[in-house]
């Protein structure tokens, strides 16, 4: 595998884009959107201007990382040569479905399909292509270039060969790889998501204060970050987003969403994007 498409310059493509070129890989950016290609292409070459001034990146190695990274705005110019396509457009089934049949429509037979989905299945996914056994899910975490865990996320009909590269590909970028099977929220965001719900419910009961509730698990469990802090920073939306989805798929009620998490997010309190959440962001 040599030549590397990422559909999506946002958060997670600009990342998945910055590992691939500096992994050796022939990379192309695409993007809906001419200023998001630019500001994706800008925060690649930041991310590393600062990782070259604090030391932790070679100046040649960004130098070549860049010459191999391309941006590209035309999808059928963008995917045309690619070996392996890794979309990273909005969490939408509908958005994903009609972009992986157009990009079908304009790849070599032999081009791997993935998605960065974070909950959405694979297999449904995969159903609207001519040959679902070429894709797979690739599930990075944010920011990319710092985390290592990819979940690579394989359906019933995707092959074993499509799932071993994708496997061989995360490893390829210094990441590691969890081999996981498509299944609702996968392995990473049922188990999180469930801890962070519990926690609300636990803020609503008035078991602890958000602080408190956290430190439980920074300094008890040795968890980097309390589910709370995390709500705040993934976004209060984006968890209600997949609390209502996993709470569709698997029934439960610890997925059913807490009343605190729909008030916070009709109030528009969506944590640090918005400067309030669990926490106030605005506070000195
Ligand atoms: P984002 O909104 O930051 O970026 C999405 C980009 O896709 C935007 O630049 C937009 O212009 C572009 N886009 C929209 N429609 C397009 C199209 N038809 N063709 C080409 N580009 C198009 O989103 P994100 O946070 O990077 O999330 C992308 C995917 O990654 C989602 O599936 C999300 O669930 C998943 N994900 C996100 C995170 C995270 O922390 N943000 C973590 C893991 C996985």
């Amino acid at each position: 595998m040599k030549r590397v498409t990422v559909i999506g310059a946002g958060t997670m493509g600009h990342g998945i884009a910055h590992v691939a070129s500096l992994a050796g890989y022939d990379t192309i950016l695409q993007d809906a959107g001419v200023s998001a290609l630019e500001s994706g292409l800008t925060r690649i070459r930041s991310t590393m201007e600062k990782g070259v001034s604090l030391g932790k990146l070679e100046l040649g190695a960004m130098q070549d990382a860049l010459a191999r990274l391309r941006g590209v705005s035309d999808l059928a110019e963008a995917v045309a040569e690619a070996d392996l396509v890794v979309e990273a457009v909005p969490e939408s089934m509908e958005l994903k479905s009609g972009l992986l049949q157009a990009i079908e429509a304009q790849v070599p037979d032999h081009t791997i399909l993935a998605s960065n989905t974070s909950s959405l299945s694979i297999d449904a996914l995969g159903s609207v292509l001519a040959v679902p056994e070429r894709f797979l899910g690739l599930h990075f975490f944010n920011p990319v270039h710092i985390m290592a865990l990819v979940e690579v996320v394989y359906g019933p009909r995707t092959s074993a060969v499509v799932r071993e590269t994708g496997v061989e590909f995360a490893r390829s970028l210094g990441k590691e790889p969890i081999l996981v099977k498509d299944s609702p929220g996968f392995a990473s965001s049922r188990l999180g998501v469930a801890l962070g719900l519990e926690a609300m419910r636990m803020l609503e009961e008035g078991v602890a204060s958000a602080a408190d509730i956290d430190r439980a698990m920074e300094l008890g469990y040795r968890h980097p970050m309390g589910p709370l802090r995390l709500t705040d920073l993934v976004g209060l939306d984006v968890r209600l987003g997949i609390a209502r989805y996993l709470h569709q798929e698997l029934g439960g009620e610890h997925f059913r969403p807490p009343s605190i998490l729909e008030r916070l997010v009709e109030e528009g309190k969506l944590g640090k994007k918005s400067g309030q959440g669990f926490y106030d962001w605005e506070a000195p």
